[in-house]
């Protein structure tokens, strides 16, 4: 696979030897830059007193694209878990591990629907659980939906199920087998469980098989 992914690699970017070497020059994060703080501090955020921007930072990270090119992408995430991320998606990326997109909720206006129909993988977004009013560990950064079309989140209102989004209903069945679908033998529920995180499709009542988060 580390085969096969090289030769993708060198075609797409010159710097892979490079990069093999020093995997971490294209791996890194920093403090979250002004224009992105400014965009913030427009939002709903601006009141948030549970967490400051301080918290936070922006992670830069290379991934697959489900067209198998080398992509740039980023994700904001609590200071305190930024490592561990960093790690993950380096092994992601090293073992060819497909993600369609890795943007900023900003791309979307902030909206976690929008941004899950277009199966992008995001991580901090100041918004509450859905279906109820409590914070989300998403508005701390300390938590991460992976590949989120392909793996909804299902959960029961009133007796009813509610599959979100709803384009993903045809994976919420967790018995066949498809593409990008997160299990116990998915490489990035191994990464995320052995960097201490827990999985949302390991919850009793709910189960949300994007979503990873810490306790920190
Ligand atoms: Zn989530």
């Amino acid at each position: 696979m580390i085969k096969y992914f090289c030769i993708i690699g060198s075609v797409v970017l010159g710097s892979f030897t490079y990069m093999l070497n020093d995997k971490t020059g294209y791996f890194y994060y920093e403090p979250i830059p002004d224009q992105i703080k400014e965009e913030l501090f427009q939002t709903s955020f601006k009141n948030a007193t549970e967490i400051s921007i301080d918290d936070l930072v922006l992670v830069h990270i290379l991934h697959i694209g489900f067209d198998n090119q080398v992509h740039k992408g980023r994700l904001i995430v609590n200071k305190k878990i930024a490592n561990d991320i960093i790690e993950i998606f380096e092994k992601l990326y090293l073992y060819n591990y497909k993600l369609e997109k890795v943007e900023l909720v900003s791309e979307y206006d902030y909206d976690d629907n929008l941004s899950m129909i277009n199966n992008n993988t995001s991580a901090f977004n100041y918004r509450y659980i859905e279906g109820t009013k409590r914070l989300s560990n998403h508005s701390y950064g300390l938590a991460i939906d992976i590949n989120p079309l392909y793996n909804p989140f299902v959960y029961n209102v009133g007796g009813k199920q509610v599959i979100s989004p709803s384009i993903g209903s045809k994976y919420a069945d967790r018995t066949i087998h498809f593409e990008h679908k997160i299990d116990e033998n998915d490489l990035a529920y191994k990464e995320f469980i052995k960097h201490g995180f827990t999985w949302g499709g390991s919850w009793n009542n709910k189960k949300d098989y994007q979503h990873f988060e810490k306790e920190v």
